[in-house]
């Protein structure tokens, strides 16, 4: 096998390892370990795997106890400059070490040596090509009866002669053994006689459909041009906010944006992020059939490991020139990256919430900024972090004002006021309003579709005992144990805790105890018993467990199976239901009430993507929000479909609280069993910073106890540092952080993390 790079002196290499300990660990290595190289070496009495950095010229490890290295992955590219320069920008700006962004960013068949030789067979085969002039000896040595073998031979200087000056890409060893069993024997002989050379190459990983028409696009409208010309006519760093209600086409600008990209250049590569898995086989096959000779791979935690691997290598390679991802694919390896696109740029699952918090959000601008391209970040309730920018003139906004379709024009936004049902004495049918149950009677009868959304599943938030008080709490979470009734089961959607649905009440022995307040589960039955006629469907996390699922159900909802669809969050992103002609909110006030700074822009966003389903397609659609607090700003603004109203108030709000985007902030939390101990080292945290770390523009809050305290029976508290410069609260961070290792005693069994620009505070 030849070696990729070439060899050169021995010598220290760097290299970064998946641990908080340090940046990075000398070893012993050969030339070839260049920066980027994946390398696995000893580590304690582990073996890793990690990426190598560089090479030095001295360590301050002894001579003596410098172990090398002991494999290096040598048919892989290394990573490049660009992406390396990512990964350390990610690490710095979240504090973690290098390794610790590095290695989780690599696909699991990398991650561990035990997986690069499966790896190396599927990525590479052996390719055999005709040596010029060699073609009739070998012609003339094969007998006439031996047709397999002449077959064999015959393509071999047909694959030649077609291929012209550069001798082309040979005959692959499984097409030619297709052709005759006994080509591995002849293969080597021929190669052996100087007819053929025999190669191990990258073999393609992504299918392509060449021959296939591309699916047409619609013309476009002419904001759509507008934008898609801007984007076309982007210069280096260009970052975009493509602002577009739902259906108003920003998915046809994207198409349009790709195919300007991929034109530009022939080894262009462009990645587009979209929140959900359960999102992208939808737009795969949309952004597949638009483009069948490209190849398109995807990226999400949903496929299998190989799978996975598989499809990083392509893009690693260049293969891939369109990437497809939810937000681990922001750090993909991409050498020849050319535009980025962001679908839904306000999701809260572009934020990481475990291990390296990132947002892939962000580090899209930054790489884009990085490699001097356009990125397109795009939305119908842009996030307040992009739309503030847009408004400073930071990125240039793009806007898409009315739906696509000639036909379809938004839904109308109805809200019906709760309080104003219990005057008129109209009580709720299972939480479920007069007017709300009348709307989807009436869609019952014309054959359309209604879709109540709800964002809570299970049956009941909790269970009650009327006599003595009792409530179903979780005995290991600040937080009560769902009912799931279908399953009789009682759940806590924090620890995963279940137990049986108690015969009577724990306390008191009450036999009457009663499920309080609703989940999807138990407006299913509700609607089931209201209108016995109707095909209900409920999708949520419960009803989509097994896999394949949820696009099962989808698929029944778009093929017009379904007449009522009840549902959470799952529902209210990306589906374009083409029959919905009514939605109903069941119940946003929880939100209301959010301790949370940003849950009325949650709020809105989430209720104006459901909305966003109703009457797509030429049927007029209707929004119901039930509600006891109707003149909420967020609903009002909905009922106007005023997203710029809103922003506007929400950034006036904010301004005057010294809040995000006018402020930048980072959660120290902290977890023990005990609360005292967590807090206690949050105390010993602030006073190191109080000590030694000076903290110019920065406000460190007081330790508190986070609002939902218990989970899985760790107590946990939080501390909020602010400030109204990034650079002066990054340049705190790094300075403070190094101070943790003083905090001694109290740090003792403590979980800390630390979280820049946190979502939910
Ligand atoms: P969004 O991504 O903003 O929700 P889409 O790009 O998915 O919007 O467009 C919504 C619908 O309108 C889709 O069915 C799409 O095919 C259609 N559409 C998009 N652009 C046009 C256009 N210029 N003319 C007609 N139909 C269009
Ligand atoms: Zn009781
Ligand atoms: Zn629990």
């Amino acid at each position: 096998m030849a070696a990729v790079f070439p060899a050169a002196e021995p010598g220290i290499v760097r290299v970064a390892l998946d641990t908080p300990a340090a940046d990075s660990f000398d070893y012993l290595g050969s030339g070839a370990a260049t920066p980027g190289a994946i390398v696995s070496v000893p580590f304690g009495r582990r073996e890793l795997v990690g990426v190598v950095l560089g090479r030095a010229d001295s360590s301050e490890v002894p001579a003596e106890r410098l172990r090398p290295v002991r494999a290096q992955v040598d048919w892989l590219p290394p990573l490049d400059a660009n992406w390396m320069a990512l990964a350390v920008f990610a690490a710095r700006y979240y504090h973690r070490c290098l390794g610790e962004v590095m290695l989780p960013a690599l696909p699991p068949a990398l991650r561990e040596s035990a997986g690069w030789a499966g790896l190396a067979q599927r990525a590479q085969g052996r390719f055999y090509r005709l040596l010029p002039g060699a073609g009739q000896a070998l012609l003339d040595s094969v007998p006439a009866r031996a047709r397999s073998v002449m077959a064999l031979a015959q393509a071999l200087t047909a694959a030649a002669d077609d291929a012209g000056e550069d001798g082309g890409p040979g005959l692959s060893a499984s097409e030619a053994r297709a052709l005759c069993s006994a080509a591995p024997a002849r293969l080597a002989q021929w190669e052996e006689a100087g007819w053929i050379e025999a190669e191990t190459r990258a073999r393609p990983l992504l299918a392509t459909e060449p021959g296939r028409a591309p699916s047409e696009p619609p013309p476009l409208h002419a904001e759509q041009r507008q934008a898609v010309e801007a984007i076309g006519a982007a210069q280096g760093f260009s970052p975009f906010l493509l602002h577009g209600v739902t259906g108003s086409g920003k998915t046809e600008v994207y198409l349009h944006a790709i195919a300007q990209a991929l034109a530009a250049g022939p080894h262009a590569q462009v990645l587009m992020l979209v929140p959900e898995i359960n999102l992208t086989p939808q737009l795969q096959a949309r952004v597949a059939a638009r483009f069948p000779g490209e190849p398109l791979a995807v990226l999400h935690s949903g496929l299998a490991e190989q799978e996975r691997s598989l499809q990083w290598l392509a893009a690693h390679r260049g293969e891939a020139r369109i990437v497809l991802g939810t937000r681990m694919a922001i750090m993909a390896s991409l050498p020849r990256l050319a535009l980025i696109l962001v679908d839904e740029e306000h999701d809260t699952s572009y934020k990481q919430q475990d291990g390296l918090r990132y947002s892939a959000r962000d580090l899209a601008v930054w790489r884009a900024k990085q490699l001097g391209i356009p990125v397109v970040l795009g939305s119908a309730t842009p996030s307040m972090e992009s739309w503030w920018r847009a408004e400073q003139g930071a990125y240039r906004k793009l806007v898409l004002r009315e739906r696509a379709q000639a036909d379809a024009v938004l839904p109308a936004v109805r809200l019906v006021d709760l309080n104003h049902e219990r005057q008129r004495q109209r009580p709720l049918y299972e939480g479920l309003s007069v007017p709300l149950l009348d709307a989807v009677q009436a869609r019952l009868e014309r054959g359309e579709q209604s879709l109540l959304f709800l964002n809570r599943r299970g049956y009941a938030p909790v269970l009650a005992c009327d006599a003595c008080g009792w409530l179903s709490g979780c005995p290991r979470c600040s937080a009560y144990l769902v009912l799931h009734r279908p399953e009789r089961r009682l759940r806590c959607h924090h620890c995963g805790l279940e137990a049986p649905v108690p015969h009577h009440c724990p306390d008191c022995g009450n036999m009457d105890i009663a499920p309080l307040g609703r989940g999807t589960q138990r407006v299913e039955e509700a609607l089931a018993a209201r209108f016995p006629q109707a095909r209900i469907a409920r999708i949520d996390a419960d009803s989509t467990r097994r896999k394949g699922s949820a696009q099962a159900m989808f698929d029944d909802v778009h093929a017009g199976e379904v007449d009522i669809l009840v549902g959470t969050q799952m529902v209210a992103k990306g589906h374009d239901f083409q029959r919905v002609t009514l939605v109903g909110i069941v119940h946003p006030d929880a939100a209301m009430f959010s301790h949370d700074f940003r849950a009325a822009e949650h709020l809105f966003a989430s209720l104006m993507q459901v909305a966003g389903r109703a009457g797509r397609a030429g049927l007029a659609g209707e929004v119901l929000i039930q509600t006891r607090y109707p003149d909420a700003p967020a609903l009002q603004a909905l009922a106007r479909h005023d997203y710029d109203g809103f922003a506007g108030a929400q950034l006036r709000e904010r301004r005057q609280a010294g809040l995000p985007p006018f402020a930048y902030q980072a959660l120290l939390t902290a977890e023990h069993g005990q609360l005292d101990r967590a807090l206690a080292f949050l105390q010993a945290a602030r006073r190191q910073a109080e000590q030694g770390v000076p903290a110019p523009e920065v406000q460190l809050h007081d330790p508190v106890p986070m609002s939902m305290v218990r989970v899985a029976n760790r107590e946990r508290a939080q501390m909020l540092v602010e400030s109204h410069s990034r650079a002066a609260l990054q340049r705190f961070i790094s300075a403070w952080v190094l101070t943790f290792d003083g905090i001694g005693e109290a740090a003792k069994g403590v979980r800390w993390q630390l979280e820049v620009d946190p979502l939910r505070i």
